[in-house]
This record gives C-alpha cells, sequence and structure tokens, in this order.
C-alpha cells in the first residue's frame, strides 16, 4: 500500500516556508491506518519489546496501535507539567529556544526494552531527548519507529546510536 498518497502537503504552515506533512488523511483511512501501524511494528516483531513510548501527541495515536500489535506496554512522553507523578525530564534546542519533554519515572523499568514511536522526524532533536529520558531510567531503546523522514533535515544523525525505521522518506522540500 502506497502510504505517502494518504500524507497531505499543507505549503506554510505553522508558519511560512514550512511544508507541514497532514496525516489525518491517513488518520481517516481504516485500511492505511492498519497498514501503518503494521508496517511500524513489523522490524521489531521479535525484540521483545517491554513497551513503546510515543511521544505526544501523534506519537500516542501510532504509538499505541504499535503496541497494541507488538503485546507490549505504552508509555507516554509528554510536554512538561502534564504528568502528574514523579518525572524524569530532557531538554532539546529549537530554532529559538529550548524544549522539554517528560516521563513518569516509574513507566520504564530497568533494562525494559523500548521501542520509541513517533509520527515524523524533522530535525530529530525531540526523538533524541525522549531517547534521553529513557536511559535516565535505564531502559534498553531496541529502536524508533516513525511514519516520516524529512531527509534533508538529516535528523538521524543525532540518533546514530539506534536503529531507526522510517516508513515514508521525504527527500527535499
Ligand atoms: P523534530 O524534533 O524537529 O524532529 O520535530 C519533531 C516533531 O515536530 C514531529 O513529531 C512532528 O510532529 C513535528 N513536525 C516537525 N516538522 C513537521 C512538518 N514539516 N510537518 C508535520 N509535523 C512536523
Amino acid at each position: 500500500m502506497d502510504l505517502e498518497r494518504y500524507i497531505r502537503d499543507v505549503p506554510d504552515f505553522p508558519k511560512p516556508g514550512i511544508i507541514f506533512k497532514d496525516i489525518t488523511p491517513l488518520l481517516a483511512d481504516p485500511a492505511a491506518l492498519a497498514a501503518a501501524a503494521d508496517h511500524l511494528a513489523e522490524p521489531y516483531a521479535d525484540a521483545g519489546v517491554d513497551v513503546v513510548a510515543g511521544i505526544e501527541s501523534r506519537g500516542f495515536i501510532f504509538g499505541a496501535l504499535v503496541a497494541e500489535r507488538l503485546s507490549a506496554g505504552f508509555v507516554p512522553v509528554r510536554k512538561p507539567g502534564k504528568l502528574p507523578c514523579e518525572t524524569v525530564a530532557a531538554s532539546y534546542e529549537l530554532e529559538y529556544g529550548t524544549d522539554t519533554v517528560e516521563m513518569h519515572r516509574d513507566a520504564v523499568a530497568e533494562g525494559h526494552k523500548v521501542l520509541v514511536v513517533d509520527d515524523l522526524i524533522a530535525t530529530g532533536g525531540s526523538l533524541a531527548a525522549a531517547c534521553k529520558l529513557i536511559g535516565q531510567c535505564s531502559g534498553q531503546i531496541v529502536g524508533i519507529s516513525l511514519l516520516i523522514e524529512l531527509c534533508f533535515l538529516n535528523g538521524r544523525a543525532k540518533l546514530d546510536k539506534y536503529d531507526v525505521h522510517t516508513l515514508i522518506q521525504v527527500a527535499g522540500e
């Protein structure tokens, strides 16, 4: 199935010069949604994944579907101040300033095998920060599975320690 057909390019959103990859047509199509989740999970079917970590907010949608396919649990990686119990936190650079992600400290146990899932990798900053959180809990990252890779931003360079699996590669804008 050609999943790329279900991704809509929206020029100049949320600001001029950005081509936003809108995944809502894919989410709305039952067969495309199921195929995306199957393909995100597939390479890790025998990896013994204990939990899938999904990054707020589109990573929650795919992460939960992948967790179900791998018979694994799901862990939310959230924006600051959203999680009620003790958290670990990691910050990353934005074009202007920094951003932070948080995870419950007890969400990943020492040695737990973790698969990280999100919708898209751009600069890779948020994924690298999510991986740091898992490291802080002594979890073992078995891979990173993503729907879309914006190859021209070379976000992979920040994740070179990990197995990064992407379903749709966008070469240039
Ligand atoms: P980054 O930390 O730069 O890799 O950005 C990752 C997050 O920003 C992704 O999970 C997306 O949700 C969002 N994002 C960045 N660029 C785009 C884009 N061109 N289209 C849609 N979402 C984007």
